[in-house]
């Protein structure tokens, strides 16, 4: 059986969970892990959670699903409702996906038949800047950053996009005149070739784990504006609160045209994304010669998903989760401070419930992953990087034993 970006034979055993609750996962020898990873991102409540867990089971008793070729459900049209009323303001029409992935390929697609049905059929290709990181799809793939996404290995194959420099590091940085002029050179030279921007606002993920200024993301919408190129704002790992904001791209004061969400949205209790987009490119794209658009996944819109999202959305709308947030943060800040000081380590980085150490060689994740599950944590570091994204509800306790955790990994020798 393969795993996540794995070998077979796998280079090492994976742990055997055998349930999880609250922040806790159990393992099949008894011990228990706080997840740091919450899942990829995805657990924000915790498990277990008595109100997703009645949500699932109502929804059950109705149906677990439904085709939605011809069929609609209530579930769906209430959390399309809710979605829209959430997200930054325009986006008012939504595509169910059923993986992140899916629903960066259902926005690439838009950007594209968009072009189509405005009569400029050279507009094939999207802007994106390195470090990015939107799915591992082939149309997701080719908008990765082309080094860590191993476009090498699929050169000839994958679609040829246009990358601008990643923007400079910083939350605080405000923009840099010199990054800013070169995506605006670029789009200009370009623009005849050019659909979309696709970029994840304020938070590189999986691509690095960095932060930028909401300024860049800004900046983007502006040159979108003087091109005629559709704005995508990938928020499937920054939506639902994770950076501090609703969406990331509060932050920059932004709306795009179009927005992926996903991770978080069913509080990782199943694959459920959503693409959702203007009413003008709505418009535009179903006046096109397909007639509408072209995608259609058979797990479109799956009802237990949906119910499920909505009590995700239900337990967000009281706001606890801003103080949740706000907590995180700061113990984040504090408990990693000692890794400064630590040998090898580059930078400590902070923003919401995103907690990174990011070291100046590539690891031995093994021995980092031993050391942080020695101390009672489950992290997954990459590359040279050690981070933290824990559910909401990860007490003060536990947060101390995280940031422990990481400093443990940080300074795991093989
Ligand atoms: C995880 C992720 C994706 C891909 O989502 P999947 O559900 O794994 O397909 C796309 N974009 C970003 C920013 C992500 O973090």
């Amino acid at each position: 059986m393969w795993h996540p970006y794995g070998a077979l034979p796998a280079a090492a055993p994976s742990l055997p969970v055998v349930s999880a609750e609250g922040v806790r996962l159990r393992l099949a020898d008894g011990r228990e892990l706080i997840d740091g990873m919450a899942s990829w991102w995805c657990a924000i409540h915790g498990y277990r959670h008595p109100a997703l867990d009645a949500a699932a089971r109502k929804q059950l008793g109705r149906m677990a699903h439904v085709m939605f070729g011809g069929l609609t459900h209530e579930p769906a049209i209430r959390l399309a409702e809710r979605l829209c009323e959430l997200a930054p303001a325009g986006l008012e029409r939504v595509f169910f996906a059923d993986s992140g992935s899916v629903s960066v390929e259902v926005a690439i697609k838009l950007c594209l038949q968009y072009q189509h049905a405005r009569g400029r059929m050279e507009r094939t290709r999207l802007l994106t800047v390195r470090g990015g990181y939107h799915g591992d799809t082939a149309g997701a793939m080719a908008v990765c950053d082309p080094v860590s996404g191993m476009h090498s290995l699929f050169a000839g194959v994958l679609a040829q996009h246009v990358f601008a420099e990643r923007p400079p590091d910083g939350f605080d940085a405000g923009l840099d005149e010199r990054w800013a002029a070169e995506v605006s050179e670029l789009a200009q030279a370009r623009a005849g070739e050019l659909a979309g921007v696709i970029l994840e606002p304020v938070v590189q993920g999986a691509g690095g784990m960095r932060f930028h200024s909401p300024a860049c993301v800004a900046h983007m919408r502006s040159v979108c504006d003087e091109h005629e190129m559709l704005l995508v704002l990938d928020e499937i790992a920054t939506g639902f609160g994770r950076s501090g904001a609703m969406f990331a791209a509060e932050h920059a004061g932004v709306s795009p045209d179009v927005m992926c969400v996903g991770k978080a949205l069913t509080g990782g209790y199943m694959t459920l994304a959503a693409t959702l987009c203007t009413a003008e490119v709505a418009e535009v794209v179903s006046s096109g010669e397909g007639g509408g658009l072209m995608h259609g996944p058979t797990f479109m819109a799956n009802p237990l998903a949906c119910a499920v999202s909505l009590a995700s959305l239900d337990i967000l709308a009281d706001g606890e989760w801003e103080r949740q947030l706000a907590h995180i943060e700061t113990e984040l800040r504090d408990g990693l401070e000692p890794a400064r000081s630590l040998d090898g380590v580059r930078e400590v980085r902070v923003l919401g419930a995103i907690g990174v150490v990011e070291m100046e060689q590539d690891l031995d994740v093994s021995a980092a992953t031993s050391a942080a599950v020695d101390a009672g944590v489950w992290l997954r570091p990459f590359r040279n990087l050690i981070y933290a994204m824990p559910p909401y509800v990860t007490g003060g306790e536990d947060l101390a034993l995280l940031t422990a955790a990481m400093i443990a990994a940080a300074s795991a020798r093989s």
